[in-house]
């Protein structure tokens, strides 16, 4: 009876993977792709709080996440800091409605 119930054990695997692997896309389905014509992302400068757009001041990968800076001196603060600031959701999608 080994085989059925590694057979049970794999397909529940698979029916956990696959909720999980479709919940993962739906979330990045609200990203737009790159098009920068309009609907630019908006970015939080961690540091000092301002507004910076994708294509303006200065831009830091962590992990997966991008940051902006709206200056080098605020780039700087954030390396120095990048553990506590790197936490912080930073991203402000327009909405459209
Ligand atoms: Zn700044």
């Amino acid at each position: 009876m080994d085989g059925l119930l590694t057979l049970l054990l794999y397909a529940g695997l698979f029916y956990l993977f696959m909720r999980f692997g479709c919940g993962a896309h739906l979330t990045h389905g609200h990203h737009h792709g790159h098009e920068k014509l309009k609907d630019k992302d908006i970015f939080i400068d961690p540091v000092c709080g301002k507004q910076v757009a994708d294509d303006e001041g200065y831009g830091e990968l962590v992990d997966t996440k991008l940051f902006r800076f709206c200056s080098k001196a605020c780039l700087e603060e954030f390396d120095e800091n990048k553990a506590e600031l790197s936490k912080k959701p930073k991203v402000i999608h327009p909405k459209n409605n």
